[in-house]
């Protein structure tokens, strides 16, 4: 009985096979002849036709764009599984590929369609799905995609019509993955912190100078992740995926920029991904993260095929590597949990060592360098039909700028709704206080602050700041939320709270309001309170006239000199200039913070 029913199934099966194979599967970037991408309705018409055919498949929305279209994914997992657990479960690792992040550079939308297409309709992958499960995002920037037209993109090769960089917020997503403005990348933090992918890959294409390479691409291998993540990704997945990418045809180099633009032979720089980036983001996640960039000049059809590959080859390396790369996440994760992580001192920002470099070989074309009789600026123009291979000096020493070292927890007042808001958003663990609590906490007190001039992402970011830190008696009110450092997030944390953190909430602007002075002395009540002052502190006139000598601007401002003094009173606001956000750094208030909690 069992026996027919299986041939039965089979027969159905193979029937099924050989009607999707007789349908017509070309996709609509394959019907143009390797030139158009499909728009919004047309690409989900494609997956949809795919899901039909095939139990593996399985779509979803993972939330809505601001104009209301809704953001899709497809998971591929080859027993028809939908959920990270079932998956997991099953013993496969999950890759996350994302595209039309900036909808102008549409090649992985139409090499992960025919990727998709080839496996579902021939299983030429099935050896690797075995292995590893697929997401895949095709647009990721829906509202941007739709801008559609055929002249979004100045500098690059095709296709011949394609969406627009920005959403239609005029927000880039590839800078919002921290502070999360849009509601694309607050979708896009829900869809990640439910399935958190073993890898990320996120497909360009990148402007600037011309050289060969039809694709380069950026890991975070300069020290910004755990140490055994990096170093599966530099022994393991790096040499791996360069050379078969080499042997497939092409020839990848990190995503560098040169040391003078436009200049090749200035040298080469290479960067750490900021957590503004998709790669810098998972790097904090414990995530790897690759950005993969084809060159704009290079013909549509040589990059959607150099995008395939480089995304075929991910996936055989990662059903090669799977053991060692759930054990290097795990291993990851746990150490950023630990103790051992917060008793290092925690990196925000890097910089580059400009007094180390490498002598490298880069694939570059002939170039000539002129001055413009036009603009009288420096023009350099590049000739692709003379490659020249360049010995340059690449610098990719990466050196600490500012370290800090974590507290227990941080302390967010229950006021501050739009931090609480990002750190749910990020997915990290947190505890509501269910009353008062007053407990010592260190806070940063600012003693100046700037900002920039232009908005830069809809906003206003610091420019300049400095600070000092003091301990003191806060008391936060039933809702604040406590947030331990003793998590696998702690890294993103950090970046979201700590002042320094590169793309931290500071810098964005979302604490702007506590450095507005809101309170004045009139200067008729000023004045002779000042002169009370002077008369009975001796040593106020010495440090008051210091001050006249030192700083003109102070010495001409009569309205500086009065708030000098109303600085100095008792009337003075003390919550201006303070950083909001608590530092919990001693473990026995941390402790006894975690015993008033009711059982959760
Ligand atoms: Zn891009």
């Amino acid at each position: 009985m069992l026996k027919k029913y299986f041939l039965a199934l089979i027969v159905v099966f193979f029937v099924f096979e050989c009607h999707a194979q007789q349908q017509d599967w070309q996709t609509y970037y394959e019907a143009s002849g390797m030139i158009a991408t499909p728009r919004y309705a047309e690409t989900m018409r494609y997956i949809e036709r795919l899901d039909s055919v095939s139990a593996a498949i399985s779509t979803g929305s993972f939330g809505k764009s601001a104009q209301g279209r809704d953001l899709r994914y497809v998971v591929y997992d080859i027993e028809g599984f939908n959920t990270p657990a079932q998956i997991r479960k099953a013993g496969r690792v999950i890759l996350l590929v994302q595209a039309c992040i900036h909808p102008g550079e549409s090649e992985g939308k139409d090499a992960m369609l025919m990727l998709l297409r080839d496996q579902v309709v021939s299983h030429a992958y099935d050896s690797l799905f075995t292995q590893v499960s697929l997401v895949f995002i095709p647009i990721f920037n829906v509202d941007g995609h739709e801008r559609f037209g055929a002249f979004n993109r100045i500098n690059q090769n095709g296709p011949v019509e394609m969406g627009w960089r920005t959403t239609a917020q005029n927000l880039n997503l590839n800078r919002d993955y921290l502070k999360a403005d849009s509601p694309e990348m607050q979708a896009w933090l829900g869809l990640f912190n439910t399935w958190n992918p073993d890898f990320f890959v996120d497909t360009h294409t990148t402007d600037g100078a011309d050289y060969q390479y039809v694709m380069t691409y950026a890991m975070e291998i300069s020290g910004n992740m755990e140490k055994g993540l990096t170093e599966w990704q530099k022994n393991a997945f790096i040499p791996s995926w360069e050379k078969r990418m080499r042997q497939a045809g092409f020839p990848v180099f990190p995503y560098v920029s040169f040391r003078q633009w436009h200049n090749p032979r200035s040298g080469l720089v290479s960067w750490v991904g900021s957590p503004m980036l998709s790669q810098g983001y998972t790097a904090l996640r414990n995530r790897p993260g690759l950005l993969l960039e084809t060159h704009m000049l290079k013909p549509y059809q040589l990059r959607v095929e150099a995008t395939k590959e480089a995304v075929l080859l991910t996936l055989k390396i990662l059903s090669e590597q799977k053991n060692q790369l759930e054990k290097a996440i795990n291993q990851a994760d746990e150490f950023t949990a630990s103790k051992a992580f917060r008793e290092q001192s925690f990196t925000t920002k890097y910089t580059i060592d400009m007094t180390d470099s490498v002598m490298v070989a880069f694939d570059g074309v002939a170039y000539k360098h002129e001055k413009s009789d036009l603009t009288g600026g420096e023009l350099f123009t590049y000739d692709n039909s003379h490659p020249e291979t360049f010995d340059l000096a690449l610098f990719d020493k990466v050196l600490p700028e500012k370290q800090i070292q974590l507290p227990e927890a941080y302390v967010i007042p229950v006021e501050w709704t739009r931090a609480i808001e990002k750190v749910k958003l990020h997915g990290i663990r947190f505890f509501e206080l269910t009353d008062t609590l007053t407990i010592p906490v260190q806070c940063y007190r600012f003693t100046n602050i700037d900002w920039k001039k232009n908005p830069y992402e809809g906003r206003h970011q610091v420019s300049k700041y400095a600070y000092t830190m003091e301990e003191k008696q806060v008391t936060y009110q039933a809702g604040s939320i406590v947030v331990p450092t003793g998590q696998a997030l702690a890294r993103v944390l950090a970046h979201l709270l700590e002042p320094d953190g590169d793309g931290s909430l500071l810098e964005w602007g979302f604490f702007d309001a506590v450095f507005e002075q809101k309170e004045y002395a009139e200067s008729y009540v000023m004045e002779p309170l000042a002169r009370q002052m002077l008369d009975s502190i001796p040593a106020l006139r010495e440090q008051f006239e210091a001050k006249l000598a030192e700083d003109p601007g102070f010495a001409k401002s009569s309205w500086a000199q009065l708030n000098w003094f109303y600085r100095l009173t008792p009337w003075w606001d003390q919550k201006y200039m303070v950083y909001p956000i608590g530092r919990i750094t001693q473990k026995a208030v941390y402790k006894e913070v975690l015993m008033k909690q009711p059982v959760r």
